[in-house]
């Protein structure tokens, strides 16, 4: 059941789609005065090695943020805005891409480079504000329970951060409405398990009803499986059903060009090449930030045939 380890995907391109927007609606949600609960129902371990076993096996991480940062090298610590703009036809870097490498940043010291990647926990407490804000992490795989515990303990946050290892499909209902009455959901299962479709679908059916106006992020993989090409469409039914504005961004870094000798048969492609998020509620201000950036994205890590992006509402 628990076969999936974020591990192996850190700091791939849906994880760049993901915080991005991730950082972005954080940004505009914590200029408010008022308090706000952030939930993350499928936590992740917290944080993640990029020069570790795991990282390396997969290496996504060198299709995803590290081309992010000048070269693929895990030496190589230059952030994009210092990317020569000729190479990366980018004149300027859009703020919200700006605000996501930050994030990184302060998570790897200039003398070690991007070595580690952040998971969306660390990435989402390094934005709240410790005075005011909550933030609730749900994890079930008993591995990563323990590395985020860990991770969260160093953060030294005292009542501000919490974290179960429990369902978070399940404990979502246990936190609606929140106090406060302002929340950020960020929905991001692994969906190995075909059952996780119809999950996430309840989940956001039951949460509409119990607190409408909270801002639900959806994270989906665009994949050739009827699920995952109707998930999007059930989220916007949903949304337009309970009458909540709604945002769709997809980013596809296209497929990668054949690797093979002369005369070999190529390969047969795999891997994940395109995913969504899908916002209920989003920040007004969010699908400008996105227009702006994810082309920025493309132009870096856009790789073959199909790359774009796509911002729907
Ligand atoms: N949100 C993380 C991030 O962005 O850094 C990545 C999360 S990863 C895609 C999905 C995680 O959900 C995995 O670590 C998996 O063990 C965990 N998981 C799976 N089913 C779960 C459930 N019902 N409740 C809580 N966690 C679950």
């Amino acid at each position: 059941m628990f076969s999936y380890r974020h591990a192996f995907h850190a700091g791939n391109h849906a994880d760049v789609l993901k915080h991005l927007t991730l950082v972005a609606m954080l940004k505009y949600l914590t200029d408010k005065d008022s308090a706000l609960t952030v939930i993350d129902t499928h936590a992740g371990a917290g944080l993640y090695r990029l020069d570790g076993d795991m990282a390396r096996t997969s290496a996504e991480a060198t299709q995803g943020v590290q081309k992010l940062f000048l070269g693929s090298d895990l030496e190589q610590k230059q952030p994009l805005a210092q990317i020569n703009t000729a190479q990366a036809a980018i004149k300027s870097v859009a703020s919200a891409l700006q605000d996501y490498l930050d994030a990184l940043a302060s998570f790897n010291s200039n003398a070690t480079g991007q070595r580690v990647y952040p998971g969306s926990p660390l990435i989402i407490h390094s934005l709240l504000r410790p005075e005011a804000d909550k933030l609730k992490l749900f994890e079930l795989h008993p591995t990563d329970y323990r590395s985020l515990s860990g991770h969260v303990k160093q953060l030294d946050a005292g009542r501000m951060v919490t974290v179960d290892c429990a369902n978070g499909f399940e404990k979502l209902k246990t936190l609606l409405p929140p106090p406060n009455k302002r929340a950020l959901v960020l929905i991001d299962p692994s969906y190995e398990m075909k059952s996780d479709y119809g999950q996430v679908s309840a989940c956001i059916q039951d949460a509409l009803l119990r607190f409408p106006t909270g801002c639900y992020a959806v994270w989906y993989p665009i994949i050739p499986r009827p699920e995952a090409h109707s998930l999007p469409k059930k989220l916007k039914t949903m949304a337009v059903q309970a009458k909540r504005t709604w945002l769709q961004a997809t980013l596809n870094i296209g497929q990668e060009p054949p690797r093979h000798a002369p005369g070999e048969k190529p390969s047969k492609l795999v891997g994940l090449r395109a995913s969504g998020m899908f916002i209920i509620n989003p920040p007004h201000t969010l699908k400008a930030a996105l227009q702006e950036a994810l082309p920025q994205v493309v132009a870096q890590l856009g790789r073959g045939r199909g790359k774009g992006f796509t911002l729907m509402n």
